[in-house]
């Protein structure tokens, strides 16, 4: 009876343990667009650009393969990175992170109902997903919209507070720290700024998704000064490249640009999983 019952209280504590010993899922979908799976298995989207993006593989057009959604985190409201962002979401139940006019405005605009979106602003952090993911909005240096074409609004007029300027408020990076500490830093549209020495400093992250396509944003050389001086960070995933002719700036000039460093760039392909034991990458 005691050894009974002693196996079933090992069970019960060992097999939560087991269950969060699952690797955070890293899944580059082409552009900005990255689904992150945390170490209990909670699923964030980032900036959903997939049924119209050239570089999205073909599989994942279908919004439905995408899997289930708990949370949708939006770095800005332009077409890029929000083309699928109110289909995902009724498709998911997932709600909305993002800056506090774009996701007022969804609302305002009755995109979205008042319960699906979190409005909040830089600086500040959640944890939306239970105590465990944490999800800090921080700085980036770049420009943001409403597109109404996107978004499906027939007339910019349709409601006061965007015609108010509102808008689409400011785009932002976010950090997103997992139950095991292993921490991501997805740098949303932007050029690079000093002040990526201070997101180093509060939070360490140990894997830098950053923007290298050039023209609209950072190329490789401001994105390797940022990642080698600035970040830091344990390894990279360039992203943000190769998805329209304008954006053709490659890995390899930013593996040339980064030269003799230990941080590790991973050269993804789209649709290519990395997993991560820890803070490093599963070979
Ligand atoms: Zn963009």
């Amino acid at each position: 009876m005691i050894i009974r019952w002693l196996v079933l209280t090992l069970l019960l504590v060992i097999a939560p343990l087991r269950a969060a010993a699952q690797p955070v899922e890293v899944l580059w979908l082409g552009h900005s667009t990255t689904r992150l799976t945390s170490v209990s298995g909670k699923v964030i989207l980032i900036d959903p650009f997939l049924t119209r993006n050239p570089v999205t593989p073909p599989e994942y057009r279908d919004l439905n393969a995408v899997g289930d959604v708990d949370l949708i985190l939006v770095t800005h409201g332009h077409q890029d990175h929000v083309s699928d962002l109110l289909e995902l979401s009724r498709l998911t139940g997932a709600k909305i992170l993002a800056n506090y006019e774009f996701a007022r405005n969804l609302v305002a605009l009755g995109l979205v109902d008042e319960n699906s979106v979190i409005s909040m602003n830089k600086g500040g952090a959640v944890e939306p997903l239970g105590r465990g993911v944490k999800i800090h909005m921080v700085h980036a240096d770049h420009s943001s919209s409403l597109d109404y074409n996107i978004l499906g609004i027939r007339s910019p007029d349709a409601n006061a507070s965007v015609r108010q300027g509102g808008g689409a408020g400011v785009p932002v990076g976010f950090v997103i720290e997992m139950e095991n500490g292993f921490t991501i830093y997805h740098t949303g549209d932007t050029a690079v700024f000093g002040d990526m020495a201070l997101i180093r400093e509060l939070y360490a992250p140990d894997l830098a998704l950053v923007c290298i396509g050039g023209f609209f944003t950072m190329g490789p050389t401001e994105a390797a000064y940022a990642v080698r001086e600035l970040i830091k960070p344990k390894a990279v995933i360039p992203i943000h490249y190769g998805t329209f002719p304008v954006l053709n700036r490659t890995p390899a000039e930013m593996k040339d640009a980064l030269g003799d460093t230990d941080i590790e760039m991973l050269d993804v392909v789209p649709g290519q999983a990395i997993l991560f034991e820890g803070s490093s990458p599963v070979r």
